[in-house]
């Protein structure tokens, strides 16, 4: 069965829609965490980041950009976040790749933060080892 967004794209579904091209559409959430909320949509129904070849990846953050400049004009926030959860434990619940952009004002608490942690400098030179030589393994 098709995606709710996958039912936006297609025009079943209304949505507030801001912005289209041929690999993306930008559209208001409908349970906005502040004032603009925004989500970037990726045409091609694809769980999350990982399922992206590289092209709509590039897209994506596109149209990312030049959405979040509009909203910055029109809405002058203080700041924005983009969010992009990916899986149910980061708190994805429509798997068809979206990018949110939340603006945000001054001591609004629209989005939760996480709590800082501690590492030690071993864990961090090891962790980094690791994941460095894997990064290199996914580049090529
Ligand atoms: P996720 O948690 O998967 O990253 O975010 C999904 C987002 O989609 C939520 O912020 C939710 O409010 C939004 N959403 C879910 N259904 C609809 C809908 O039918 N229309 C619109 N405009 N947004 C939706």
């Amino acid at each position: 069965m098709a995606s709710i967004f996958s039912r936006i794209i297609s025009g079943e579904i209304p949505a507030a829609k801001l912005y289209e091209d041929a690999q993306t559409l930008a559209f208001l959430d409908i349970n906005p965490a502040s004032r603009g909320h925004t989500l970037i949509v990726c045409k091609e129904e694809l769980p999350g980041l990982l399922d992206l070849p590289p092209e709509l990846v590039c897209a994506a953050a596109l149209t990312t950009q030049v959405v979040a400049k509009a909203l910055l004009a029109v809405l002058q926030p203080d700041g924005f976040n983009i969010i992009q959860n990916n899986g149910k434990a980061a708190g994805q619940v429509v798997f068809h790749y979206h990018v949110h952009i939340i603006p945000r004002w001054e001591g609004d608490r629209a989005v939760g933060y996480w709590r800082p942690g501690t590492a030690t400098s071993d864990d961090l030179r090891e962790l980094a080892a690791l994941i460095a030589a894997r990064v290199v393994e996914e580049s090529v």
